[in-house]
């Protein structure tokens, strides 16, 4: 729990959550329509014209039937407002009016310091970000960035969009304009922006260097890019490569000397985390309404020149690879995603990489390409080069993601021969199943399977299977097959929709002989309703966060019944939950009996033997 020692006790957590409504939640950030005993929206997570956005205010829990994203009120303000759990759990207090308690750790939100300590850090670095930019306009040594970004052909209302900045040459120009008492310095060397020497001084993080300020969706500063200023006269770094991996890397005292890194990210803070931000995405979300697509790209200039272009949706990752949360991130607004990379060998080693981290989130209906530069061009100076619509004629063209895949894999190997053949397949498979269930994973192992047979098959052509593609979905049925058996399942998705049923289950110690797989789930919801007897889904469901139990109950607790009537739902319910507990009888009697056929059972057993043999037996006589 970052910034906070202490956790938060589940019973308030409960009772949070009970009381805040999703709908009020949901509805502030987008819009609701009632319909029907639900409200409905289109869905903030993907792009989409009819709304299948749906919000319980019954189950406190929403769910969207396009893209499958799902929550509580706690999930979706995690979600939107890109919130940490905390976070989310104290603005949820804030609407509610209540404060949250930390057990442990002695410091609690009652210290009105640690409660703002995170709206701080935002208005710290929102203070850091005007007094960069303020710097562009005013600071005497500016002119060598200007020059920099006009000779970069930037124009003043794009450097303006993006809020870039000046760092102005010297050491400790945050300190002497922003305030230098401790509390202050503390808190600009949390959010990375000071840097404490060992005799405890304290030292600005950027010098002489352009600003890029890093925005999280809400279009809070959270961090920062800089770049350095090219030393002289002589523009060394046109056509020279932009050396990605080393954006990330700067050391940390890295000052004007020789061989400084180009670019310097903030750290990761409190507010910051790299493997999460895409730079660019904010403002590719102001400047469009609707995002046709993402092309990622490696640096801030090459967001901004191409939003310069007319290009507005190029976002960066920040010095790191593509991880699988930016993925999520960027199929949440649209569908389809374009690595761009150079085509040198560095580059397509990249490319792989994020080939890799891509496959399991490669979701039927996500399309992911690969576009390669000229050697030696980055998306900044190939777009100047062949302007905007070449470029973009090129993004259409980039290589899909199956061929790249099998491109890249048979490169090395003599499809001609056996061997390497085999080789293709023993090295495509292991990767083939990450890629989730689906079409997508299908086709792929459909293509494997051919280049294993053929000799001459051309790896540009695309695969024949292509066309058909849509016939092939495997049926609703066996794609949304859990692991939980049908039964288990059947009575947790009852239970989920009206979670007041757990009063009727009566005593739990009926099933504790059982072992049926996804049994030690439903008991556990059982208990903790029966306890709890006010929970609702949404409460319910936060107590399982984070866990695999927690996204399966998720799951679940989108289902609805065909007729929403109390009474068949309350007798469905019961009828089930007999039959499990015979179930479980059945399968306690059957492991006694193959233990009495060994001769191993004690006296204790045989009693309840015997015990259940009657049981069983009289309940086949009742029914
Ligand atoms: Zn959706």
């Amino acid at each position: 729990m970052r910034n906070m020692s202490g956790r938060i006790p589940q019973s308030f957590i409960d009772d949070l959550v009970n009381r805040v409504d999703i709908v009020e939640i949901v509805d502030s950030r987008v819009p609701l329509k009632k319909a029907g005993r639900e409200y409905t929206a289109c869905c903030p997570f993907h792009n989409e014209k009819t709304p299948s956005f749906t919000v319980s205010p019954n189950k406190q829990f929403y769910h969207c039937f396009g893209c499958g994203a799902h929550g509580t009120a706690v999930g979706f303000l995690m979600e939107y407002d890109h919130m940490s759990f905390p976070e989310a759990i104290e603005e949820l207090a804030r609407q509610a009016g209540l404060e949250v308690p930390y057990e442990g750790g002695g410091r609690t939100t009652a210290d009105p310091d640690q409660q703002k300590q995170s709206q701080d850090l935002y208005a710290i670095l929102e203070r850091a970000d005007q007094f960069y930019q303020q710097q562009l306009r005013q600071h005497p040594q500016a002119q060598r960035a200007i020059d920099y970004l006009k000779q970069r052909g930037l124009s003043g209302q794009i450097a303006a969009e993006f809020g870039i900045g000046f760092a102005p040459p010297g050491w400790d120009n945050l300190i002497r304009n922003m305030g230098n008492s401790d509390a202050l310095q503390e808190q600009l060397v949390t959010t990375g922006m000071l840097i404490r020497k060992d005799d405890d001084r304290c030292y600005d993080r950027f010098r002489d260097r352009i600003m890029f300020p890093i925005r999280d969706p809400r279009g809070r500063c959270i961090g920062f890019g800089g770049r350095i200023l090219p030393d002289g006269g002589d523009n060394q770094e046109k056509g020279a490569k932009k050396p990605a991996a080393a954006q990330g890397r700067a050391s940390a005292a890295g000052g004007r000397k020789p061989g400084a890194a180009k670019y310097l990210n903030s750290p990761e803070t409190p507010l910051f985390h790299k493997g999460r931000e895409l730079y660019g995405l904010f403002e590719a979300r102001r400047a469009l309404r609707d995002i046709p697509r993402l092309l990622v790209v490696e640096g801030y200039m090459d967001v901004v020149a191409l939003a310069e272009a007319g290009i507005r949706y190029a976002v960066a990752t920040l010095g790191t690879a593509t991880t699988g949360d930016h993925l999520n991130r960027l199929f949440r607004l649209c569908n389809e995603v374009v690595f761009c990379f150079d085509g040198d060998r560095a580059g397509r080693e990249a490319a792989w990489r994020a080939l890799e981290n891509t496959l399991p989130v490669m979701q039927d209906g996500r399309q992911v390409r690969f576009m390669f530069l000229p050697d030696g061009e980055d998306p900044d100076t190939q777009v100047k080069k062949v302007g905007r619509a070449r470029f973009e004629t090129d993004i259409d063209a980039a290589m899909p993601f199956s061929t790249f895949f099998f491109e890249r894999l048979k490169e090395p190997l003599n499809m001609d021969s056996l061997e390497g053949r085999a080789q293709l397949v023993s090295q495509a498979n292991p990767l083939l199943a990450k890629l989730p269930d689906g079409v997508m994973k299908q086709t792929m192992k459909e293509q494997l399977g051919r280049f294993a047979r053929l000799q001459d098959q051309n790896p540009v052509r695309p695969a024949p299977t292509g066309a058909r593609a849509p016939h092939r979905y495997p049926p609703p049925a066996r794609r949304s097959r859990s692991n939980t058996p049908s039964r288990v399942r059947y009575i947790l998705q009852r239970l989920l929709h009206q979670p007041a049923l757990a009063q009727q289950a009566g005593d739990l110690s009926r099933f504790s002989k059982g072992d049926v797989p996804g049994l030690d789930l439903l008991v556990e919801v059982l208990e903790i309703l029966q306890i709890h007897t006010t929970l609702r889904t949404g409460s319910l469901i936060e107590r399982f966060r984070e866990s695999e139990k927690g996204s399966h109950l998720q799951k679940l607790a989108a289902w609805q019944p065909e007729v929403d009537d109390e009474a068949s739902l309350a007798e469905e319910f019961t009828t089930a939950l007999n039959k499990l507990e015979q179930m479980c009888l059945q399968q306690r009697y059957d492991a006694l009996l193959a233990q009495s056929n060994l001769g191993q059972l004690s006296q204790e057993d045989e009693a309840e033997y015997r015990e259940l043999f009657r049981k069983l037996n009289q309940d086949k006589y009742k029914h």
